[in-house]
C-alpha cells in the first residue's frame, strides 16, 4: 500500500493525519495552524490556533476572543511526534511558512509569500525540503514586478503633483500588509497621512504587536475637506464609489494592486493611476523560490495552478494542482471596487463596517 502523504487536502483545508492538525483550514477544526492574518487563511470557530506572535493582535481584532497560542520564526512545537517550525515568508507582518517534519520527512507550507524585502516585514527565506506547497497567485510571465523603490518614487510624485494641484491623494490598498507597506513608503515631509478606519485599525493592532509605524490619522465625521487637502488618505479598495469618498474631492485616486499588472484593469477600477505593488512573488520569484527549497514535489494552491503546473513538469518538478479554498481576499476587494457597493468586503469582527469605521 502506498504510503499516506505526511500532509493532505481533505474537504476542511490542509491535514497533517500524523500529527493531528490542520494548516489554514477553511471549515471548523479542533487544531489550527495559521500562516498569516489574511481572511482566506485565518477562519473563524477553531478550537485551538497556533500563529505567529506578530500575527497575534489581529488575530484577535479579527476573530475575537480565540484560544491563541503563539511562536516565533525558527520556533518549533511537537505535535503527535510531528515537528512544525515556522519561518519567514515575507508577505505581511506574522506571515510564516510552516514547515512540517516526521521521520526525516520534510513538507513546507509556504503560505502567501513574496521574496522582496519590503522593509516591513522578516524577509522571505527558503527552507529545504522534500515536498513544497505554494501558492502562484501571479504565476505567469506577464507578472514581473520593478523594485519596490521604484514603485514608491511613482506613488510619492504622485502625491507631489496632487499637492500642485490642489487635491487630495486617495490611495487603495488591501487594509492589511498593503496598506502599511505603502504607509512607510511614503514621504513624510510631503505632508499628514489620514485612513480610513478599517485601515486606521489594522494598524492600531500592528502597533499593539509592536510594529512601528508612521503616525496616521483617522477619518472621523468631523474630519474636514480642507484639512484634507494636499494630504494623503489610504483606504481599503472596498471604500470606493461609496459616499466617504465625498468628503475628499477634489482628489486623485490612485490603485496599488499586483493586478493593475494587467492591461484594462485601471481602468475597470476607475483609478486615476495604477501603481503595480503585489503582496505575493511574481514569476521569477516564484520559480527562483521553489528552486531554492531543492524539493522533488510541488503542490499548487491558489492562482494559475493548471498552467504553472505544466512548466513545473517541464523543467523536471512532479508538480500538482491542490484544490484549496484559498485567494479570494484581494479578489473580493477588487469585486467591491467595480461594482462600487459597500457589501460583501472583507470580513471583518462584529459590529465594525464601513458606516462604523468613517
Ligand atoms: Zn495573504
Ligand atoms: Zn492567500
Amino acid at each position: 500500500m502506498p504510503k499516506k502523504p505526511l500532509l493532505e487536502f481533505n474537504q476542511n483545508g490542509i491535514y497533517c493525519a500524523a500529527g493531528d492538525f490542520y494548516i489554514d483550514p477553511w471549515r471548523p477544526v479542533n487544531d489550527a495552524i495559521i500562516s498569516h492574518g489574511h481572511s482566506d487563511h485565518a477562519k473563524w470557530g477553531h478550537k485551538k490556533y497556533l500563529a505567529h506572535t506578530l500575527s497575534r493582535e489581529i488575530l484577535y481584532y479579527r476573530l475575537g476572543d480565540i484560544n491563541l497560542e503563539t511562536m516565533d520564526y525558527g520556533q518549533s512545537r511537537i505535535k503527535n511526534g510531528v515537528k512544525i517550525t515556522f519561518f519567514p515568508a515575507g508577505h505581511i507582518p506574522g506571515s510564516a511558512q510552516i514547515r512540517v517534519e516526521y521521520k526525516g520527512e520534510i513538507w513546507v507550507f509556504s503560505g502567501d509569500y513574496k521574496t522582496e524585502d519590503d522593509g516591513l516585514c522578516t524577509p522571505f527565506e527558503p527552507v529545504n525540503c522534500h515536498s513544497f506547497i505554494s501558492e502562484c497567485t501571479f504565476g505567469m510571465p506577464v507578472y514581473k514586478w520593478a523594485p519596490q523603490k521604484e514603485i514608491f518614487d511613482g506613488v510619492n510624485d504622485w502625491w507631489a503633483q496632487n499637492q500642485k494641484e490642489g487635491k487630495t491623494s486617495v490611495l487603495a490598498g488591501y487594509s492589511l500588509g498593503k496598506a502599511q507597506r505603502i504607509l512607510q513608503n511614503l514621504e513624510m515631509n510631503l505632508g499628514k497621512v489620514y485612513t480610513h478606519g478599517v485601515i486606521q485599525n489594522s494598524n492600531e493592532a500592528l502597533i499593539r504587536n509592536g510594529i512601528n509605524l508612521y503616525p496616521t490619522t483617522r477619518i472621523t465625521p468631523e474630519t474636514t475637506k480642507e484639512e484634507l487637502k494636499g494630504n494623503m488618505v489610504i483606504c481599503p479598495p472596498s471604500a470606493v464609489g461609496t459616499p466617504w469618498m465625498r468628503k475628499m474631492l477634489p482628489y486623485s485616486f490612485g490603485y496599488c494592486s499586483g493586478w493593475m499588472a494587467i492591461r484594462g484593469a485601471k481602468k475597470r477600477r476607475a483609478a486615476d493611476r495604477g501603481f503595480v505593488l503585489s503582496d505575493h512573488a511574481d514569476w521569477d520569484g516564484l520559480i527562483s523560490s521553489i528552486k531554492a527549497t531543492k524539493c522533488d514535489t510541488v503542490y499548487l494552491t491558489h492562482g494559475s495552478t493548471a498552467s504553472f503546473s505544466r512548466y513545473l513538469q517541464g523543467i523536471g518538478y512532479d508538480a500538482k494542482e491542490a484544490k484549496t479554498l484559498y485567494g479570494n481576499e484581494e479578489e473580493t476587494e477588487v469585486e467591491n471596487v467595480e461594482n462600487a457597493k459597500p457589501s460583501g468586503r472583507e470580513a471583518l469582527p462584529l459590529g465594525e463596517d464601513l458606516g462604523e469605521a468613517l
